[in-house]
């Protein structure tokens, strides 16, 4: 969870993505790790959901795959359209058989 967390922070996540998040985690805004994520001031809420209690840990899960992904989607699309070097954002390319032909 930790290591998930600082992806996110890495990929640039921000508060305005929290709602996505928690729509494409199929969880409940009222759900606690949904309420943190939209509180603001994002590491520390970060923090606060990888240390929920058991019973949240697979909806903060969810919830911060989710985050993931949109941040992730957003950094591809502004910052890597000229290319990049992050290995995930060339994956079914076809690149390992251009390779092979080469
Ligand atoms: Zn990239």
């Amino acid at each position: 969870m930790r290591d998930l967390a600082g992806f996110c922070i890495q990929a640039r996540a921000l508060i305005e993505d929290g709602p996505e998040s928690i729509r494409r985690a199929g969880i409940r805004p009222t759900h606690t790790p949904a309420v943190l994520i939209t509180r603001g001031h994002l590491t520390e809420q970060l923090t606060k959901i990888i240390n929920l209690p058991q019973g949240e840990r697979v909806k903060a899960f969810r919830l911060l795959v989710a985050l993931l992904g949109v941040a992730d989607e957003r950094r591809r699309a502004r910052f890597c359209a000229n290319g990049c070097g992050h290995a995930w954002h060339h994956l079914g390319t076809g690149a390992g058989t251009e390779v092979a032909t080469a």
